[in-house]
């Protein structure tokens, strides 16, 4: 395989056009000599998935990368902000907290904020840690305010994803991919064929007769992996025994106030509900393990525990959680829902598919064809699912719904070594080694195994440098800082109704 002229791309729910769309944004550039043409087919009687509504903070590079500027974004899409996830009865029912994008605090030497705030705790310092993320101070009043780029200024904390509707964001992404000059074709796909030698792929056959042919092809098809799987046989490494849900029912109801600037996740007996609040409407589901509770109770769960009237009849969605074992074979990478599937449960999903394109990107084969470039791909791929499923583990592994035949397995389950290390780590010294390729960060670390009882024994000794009336002296002003920060911003619906109210 060569530098690829003809790309097809199988599918086009969110995978396909995200990846239509970031492709031709740097594609259309390329000398005519080293023109590549880029073609979508999707088939309007199969439809997507049509859920996927909730983000994290990364999807605003990738809409900068592709030229989707984000007032434009919002107001398409039915769009709002969220500053984090709000995490109701993981602890116990009745109990929450908030999973927030921005940072807790500020350093204030040589070890993280929350090493401070720890010491001075375990001296009868009061103040959550809360009260030091402004994240959390704006979504728990309802406000939101874009970041500042002054460092100087406490706004400069805030990160936030959005809340989108999924079917608006593949309509637009399709208008801009088809303006830079990828060629759409509505058709269903009955034959994939292959090289009788090589067993590359060569075209899709449709429907119709037509034959698709391409010499580099995407599998954007979803679940099924009509060409990774079907094909190809890349096959699947299956994670439903750390996490069990296989299921998930989705309904949307009437929008409702206050519009929240957050997702929640509610526990429920077999699983927990979604709530994501957009413009227009508010998305809704029950993620749920089958081996635990039948559709019909899921379902009536779910529509006794809306905030507004449903505006259709429920729907139930099979998934099987896992990755594919190699989402790059021959010429043929899987992106979206056919490269693998984790749950909702932190909104990840846009994203891999987000990472699955910028790394194609990175690895477009050049002149000669590569095994190690397909390996790397691989490699890093794995590493990507891995990383989201030890983060997912994390909060049903440290629940404490007690007596709850669900919960007490999950949390008696193994978890990864990895996993289990960084939790016996937190919980010994407060520490949370992060490295760089991973996608949650220090703040989301603390936040979940703080909040759902994984409390540290001891704090790092560094923070001891500074005196503790220094430290809570500090701490005190921080927290003043923050309070009347987030005070000063307007709700969220005010912020919308006056920047980017949907067309
Ligand atoms: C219950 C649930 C909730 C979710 N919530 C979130 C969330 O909050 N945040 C998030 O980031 N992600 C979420 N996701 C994931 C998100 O929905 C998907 O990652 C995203 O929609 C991408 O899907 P896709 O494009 O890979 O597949 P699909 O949307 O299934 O698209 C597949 C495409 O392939 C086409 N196709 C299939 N077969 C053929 C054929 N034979 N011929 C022609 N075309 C064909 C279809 O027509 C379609 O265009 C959720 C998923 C589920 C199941």
């Amino acid at each position: 395989m060569t530098a690829p002229r003809t790309i097809v791309i199988a599918g086009g729910g969110s995978a396909g056009w995200m990846t239509a769309a970031a492709l031709s944004r740097f594609m259309k550039n390329f000398p005519a000599d080293r023109a590549v043409k880029i073609i979508l087919v999707e088939s309007d009687e199969i439809g997507t998935i049509g859920v996927g509504e909730a983000s994290i903070p990364l999807l605003g590079v990738f809409n900068a990368l592709i030229g989707v500027e984000e007032r434009d974004f919002i107001q398409r899409t039915q769009g709002t902000f969220k500053l984090g996830i709000e995490f109701h009865g993981w602890t116990r029912d009745g109990e929450s907290y908030l999973h927030p994008f921005g940072n807790y605090g500020q350093s204030l030497d040589m070890t993280d904020f929350h090493h401070y705030w720890l010491r001075a705790r375990a001296a009868g310092y009061s103040a959550p840690l809360d009260d030091f993320n402004l994240n959390t101070l704006l979504a728990r009043s309802n406000r939101f305010a874009l970041r500042d780029a002054n460092p100087a200024s406490p706004l400069s904390s805030i990160a936030y994803a959005y809340h989108f509707d999924a079917g608006l964001y593949a309509r637009y992404l399709r208008s801009l991919a088809q303006g830079n000059g990828v060629e759409r074709i509505e058709g269903r796909i009955v034959e994939v064929q292959q090289h009788a030698e090589t067993g590359f792929l060569t075209g899709l056959k449709l429907a119709s007769g037509q034959v698709v042919e391409g010499d580099f092809f995407v599998d954007c098809s979803g679940f099924r992996g009509l060409l990774i799987e079907e094909t190809l046989k890349a096959g699947f490494t299956d994670w439903t025994g750390l996490l069990p849900c296989d299921s998930a029912v989705a309904v949307p109801s009437a929008r409702t106030e206050p519009l929240l600037p957050y997702t929640r996740a509610t526990a429920r007996t077999a699983g927990w509900q979604w709530r994501i609040p957009l413009q227009h409407r508010t998305g809704n589901g029950y993620v749920y393990a089958t081996s635990h509770i039948s559709d019909d109770e899921a379902a009536a769960t779910l529509l006794a525990n809306l905030d507004g009237p449903a505006l259709t009849d429920p729907r139930v969605i099979r998934f099987r959680t896992g990755r594919r074992t190699k989402a790059w074979v021959k010429n043929c990478v899987a992106i979206g829902l056919s490269a693998g599937f984790l749950e909702p449960l932190e909104s990840t999903s846009i994203h891999l598919i987000q990472k699955g394109v910028t790394k194609l990107l990175t690895f477009m084969p050049s002149g000669t064809w590569s095994q190690t470039l397909v390996d790397e791909f691989n490699r890093q791929t794995t590493f990507d699912y891995e990383d989201v499923r030890d983060f997912l583990v994390l909060h049903y592994k440290a629940n404490s719904r007690e007596g709850q035949p669900f919960w007490d397995a999950l949390r008696h389950n193994p978890v990864s070594d990895s996993l289990q290390a960084r939790m016996d780590l937190f919980r010994d010294s407060g520490r949370v080694p992060v490295s760089d390729h991973e996608l949650f960060k220090l703040t989301s670390w603390v936040a979940v195994m703080l909040n759902q009882g994984i409390v540290p024994r001891d704090y790092d000794p560094m923070a001891d440098a500074i005196p503790l009336s220094t430290i809570t002296g500090r701490l005190d002003q921080m927290r003043g800082v923050l309070a009347r920060a987030a005070l000063a911003q307007p709700t969220q619906a005010e912020f919308i109704a006056r920047n980017c109210a949907a067309f």
